[in-house]
């Protein structure tokens, strides 16, 4: 059996119930195949590949707080410390009722390489809580936070591991969580990223993983003779990532007509109005029948869909797995020919073959969404340096990194004959970096 088959066998066995992490690993794995056997004895005697699959540091805890109606409540509290090769830790928080250890490893997986892409010193790490903010009370929210903090704060640190936002956790929370951090460790440095501007966040970082989305897709677009101006996209979502990615979209000449919730989907034929929907989600944190009411030429459908519109260009910016065969067949019969993934992990192992096998282009979030977190590096530079800088500055270094993101994925590929292939690109080139500096730290 191949070293890399070994491997993927020793993660399912030793990780039972965790489908997410086994998919994660099963894709890096199998594309990773041509660099690893360039060195296989090496990497296998090292076991280079063991140690990438299995996280420093795991750890799990109690997160208990009282709602409203003076009850006790009782969460799981995540914080997985995959790789510091590179540098601290670094990755998201996510709220959400899903969570649990399988999908946290599969992000903080994911983000060894996506922070290896950026080209920034930083190492891969996720968190978060299977806590349900929805329709939480302001007070209820800042009780979980605080209570969550208690707990993780004796692990970060500014030169340890720097967590951001993710699914449920925006300015708000991150706001909660620094302000306790604070509290207990009297330490006011970038412990945190995704802050408020006027303590310590950067400008840009808001609209970092959505620009940055579409500054990669337009890179992708042109490399393959194409343009981003004229054409029409449908995007999933209508959180943090999704909002920003139909406003720059918008700005360089798309229409995007579709956007989602976990509840149902818009299709609007005129394109959405990004300032409504920042309104109803960003301000109101309403449903998109909301959205609806206010713009009597969209529809609303309940439940999901948004793959089924025709479009030449997709986004998927919501959540994992979202994005199926089915959903990979129905865009292609309809004309797609591109898919730039926003979310981490939206489309299944089967629909992105099946869409690379038919010639449609396709972006994987590692690369394509991967703006957030150089965003948030430079937010902690900003805060090393004690500085801030202008939304201007912080966009052109944005739009820069994505290019060179493109360009090393693009190349990495070609390296090893597979051109056009990003998810293989995107791999290896993330890959190369963390062996690398995993090999000259020698065995930890
Ligand atoms: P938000 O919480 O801001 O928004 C998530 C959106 O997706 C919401 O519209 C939400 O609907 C919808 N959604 C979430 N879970 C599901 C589900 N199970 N089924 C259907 N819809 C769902 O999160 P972000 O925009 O920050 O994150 C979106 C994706 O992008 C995630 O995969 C995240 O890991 C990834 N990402 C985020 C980065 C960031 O900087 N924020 C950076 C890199 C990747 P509802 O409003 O009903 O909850």
């Amino acid at each position: 059996m191949s070293y890399v088959d070994e491997v993927y066998d020793r993660v399912v066995a030793q990780n039972p119930s965790q489908p997410e992490f086994h998919q994660a690993v099963k894709e890096v794995l199998a594309t990773l195949r041509p660099v690893i056997e360039e060195n296989e004895e090496e990497y296998r005697r090292e076991a280079l590949l063991e140690r990438l699959t299995t996280p420093e540091r795991v750890i799990l805890f109690r997160v208990p707080w009282v709602d409203d109606k003076g009850q006790v409540q009782v969460n799981n509290g995540f914080r997985v410390q995959f790789n510091s090769a590179i540098g601290p830790y670094k990755g998201g928080l996510r709220f959400h009722p899903s969570v649990n250890l399988g999908i946290i490893k599969f992000l903080g997986f994911e983000q060894i390489f996506k922070n290896s892409l950026t080209g920034l010193p930083i190492g891969g790490g996720k968190g978060g809580s299977d806590f349900d903010p929805k329709g939480k009370s302001d007070r209820e929210i800042m009780a979980f936070c605080q209570s969550f903090m208690t707990e993780l704060y004796r692990h970060i640190g500014a030169d340890t591991d720097v967590p951001a936002g993710d699914i449920g956790v925006g300015g708000r929370e991150i706001g909660y969580l620094y302000g306790q951090y604070k509290r207990i460790t009297k330490l006011y440095e970038g412990v945190l990223t995704g802050k408020g501007l006027t303590y310590g966040g950067s400008l840009a970082r808001t609209e970092a993983t959505g620009y940055g989305l579409i500054y990669f897709l337009e890179a992708m677009l042109k490399a393959n003779g194409k343009d981003i101006a004229g054409t029409t996209i449908a995007v999933s979502g209508a959180g943090n990532v999704a909002i920003y990615a139909i406003q720059k979209a918008q700005q360089l000449g798309a229409k995007v007509v579709t956007c989602s919730d976990s509840t149902g989907w818009i299709y609007d034929p005129d394109g959405i109005d990004v300032a409504l929907l920042q309104e109803v989600k960003e301000v109101h944190r309403a449903r998109l029948t909301e959205y609806k009411e206010k713009r009597p030429n969209a529809e609303y459908h309940e439940g999901k869909g948004v793959w089924s519109v025709k479009c030449d260009i997709a986004c998927p910016c919501a959540t994992q797995n979202e994005l199926n065969l089915e959903d990979a067949k129905m865009l292609h019969s309809n004309g797609c020919y591109c898919v730039a993934e926003g979310a981490n992990m939206p489309t299944t192992l089967d629909a992105t073959e099946y869409i690379q096998s038919q010639g449609m282009l396709f972006s994987p979030g590692k690369a394509s969404n991967a703006g957030g977190v150089a965003t948030s590096a430079l937010e902690m530079s900003q805060n090393s340096e004690r500085l801030s800088w202008t939304f201007e500055e912080v966009d052109s270094m944005l739009k820069r990194i994505m290019n060179d993101i493109f360009k090393n994925v693009d190349e990495a590929a070609k390296r090893y004959g597979m051109e056009g292939n990003y998810v293989a690109g995107a791999n290896i080139a993330g890959f190369q970096k963390v062996a690398d500096a995993m090999k000259a730290q020698g065995i930890v």
